[in-house]
């Protein structure tokens, strides 16, 4: 048996071509996706000839998910879905309701093998990558069971994106298509740990994303402890490359920064980080999203309280940086990356289920 064709990674011009190869006409695209878009299966597009549903079931991987589970906050609205993906696996998207607009926050891999030390998303490193259809199936239905227009994408779900670099890259291009999901890359976040040579490979797309840079550390030393890729990429080059990426593209660039107590949560880590990323970035624009840890029952680490995030804050600026904490949407829900795919793994495996 021929392999099965991923339609939905596909663009209109390739989707058409697939349909033109295999005795259909061009034109049945267009209705084939306003149904895909609209998060239908094949059988029940029915302006399509049943010969034609029967053909696209047996010829093509259906790639949109199904929602495995969905908690609403009662707090915010904030909505957290499961996904369950064509082969079983799960990850997580958050909805989140802002005053500019629904935002959606999407996973990029099955699990990730970055191994931040406070992260959930890595506990049992990756399965696999993603489709760039399982990405913008995780907009499509969203949208298709909420109702909601969702008018920016953070991708700091589950997954390190340009781990999964091509496949990202190629969803970014298919959400901004004005015959797909016509998303603006300015519209989406994409957050990363640090893959340098990626960082430079991204800055020559011409796709005006915003950076998020997790940071998390003022020095190598205490990166090194809580997140892995510091070995390889350790805070000089990274900044190196975050001042390359504006000078090339104009795009201001965020650095995330997880307060953790104890670690990483001090006035003077505050000062030495002022004095890092000033050193490291000139006089490119800086802002720093501190956020403060949601705890994550496998990991030892411990959240910085209220004060201390002020104290934090207020430091940065002496030194001429603004930072802002990160308003926590969803308390209420299991919100943490990682965290809602993680217990449903658990009780599955407690129940002996597969
Ligand atoms: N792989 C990407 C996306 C990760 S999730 C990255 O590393 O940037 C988005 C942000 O949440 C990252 O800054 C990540 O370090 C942070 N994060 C992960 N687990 C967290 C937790 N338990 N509490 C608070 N922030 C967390």
């Amino acid at each position: 048996m021929s392999e099965l064709i991923d339609i939905l990674s596909l663009f209109p011009e390739e989707a058409q071509r697939f349909l033109v190869e295999n005795g259909e006409p061009k034109f049945r695209e267009k209705q084939i996706f306003s149904w895909l878009m609209k998060g239908k299966s094949f059988d029940e597009m029915k302006n399509l000839p049943l010969a034609l549903q029967k053909k696209l079931g047996e010829r093509c991987l259906f790639t949109l998910p199904s929602v495995a589970e969905k908690q609403v906050s009662k707090m915010d609205g904030t909505v957290k879905y499961l996904f369950r993906l064509f082969d079983g696996a799960c990850v997580e998207s958050v909805l989140m309701h802002y005053s500019y607009g629904d935002t959606l926050c999407i996973s990029s891999q099955v699990g990730c093998r970055m191994g931040c030390k406070f992260c959930a998303s890595t506990l049992g490193g990756k399965e696999r990558d993603l489709l760039p259809s399982e990405m913008l199936g995780q907009i499509v239905m969203a949208q298709a069971d909420s109702g909601c227009h969702v008018s920016h994408v953070v991708m700091m779900g589950i997954g390190e994106p340009l781990d999964n670099y091509e496949n990202v890259i190629r969803f970014l291009k298919l959400a901004a298509h004005p015959e797909r999901l016509g998303l603006s890359p300015r519209r989406v976040s994409l957050s990363t740990c640090g893959i340098v040579p990626r960082i430079h490979d991204l800055a020559k797309e011409e796709l005006p994303v915003t950076l998020s840079v997790s940071l998390h550390a003022s020095s190598n030393q205490t990166r090194n402890q809580i997140m892995p890729i510091n070995h390889k990429y350790p805070i000089e080059e990274l900044l190196g490359a975050c001042k390359a990426y504006f000078e090339e593209t104009g795009r201001r660039i965020s650095f995330e920064y997880t307060l953790l107590s104890g670690v990483n949560d001090s006035q003077e880590t505050a000062q030495e980080l002022g004095q890092v990323l000033r050193r490291g970035l000139g006089k490119m624009p800086i802002h720093v999203n501190l956020i403060r840890l949601n705890e994550v029952k496998e990991r030892d680490f411990q959240r910085s309280g209220a004060e201390r995030a002020k104290a934090f804050i207020d430091t940065l600026a002496k030194v001429g940086i603004t930072a802002t904490l990160r308003r926590r949407l969803g308390a209420d829900v299991d919100a943490a990356c990682g965290q809602l795919r993680s217990k449903t793994l658990k009780s599955t495996d407690d129940h002996g289920e597969t």
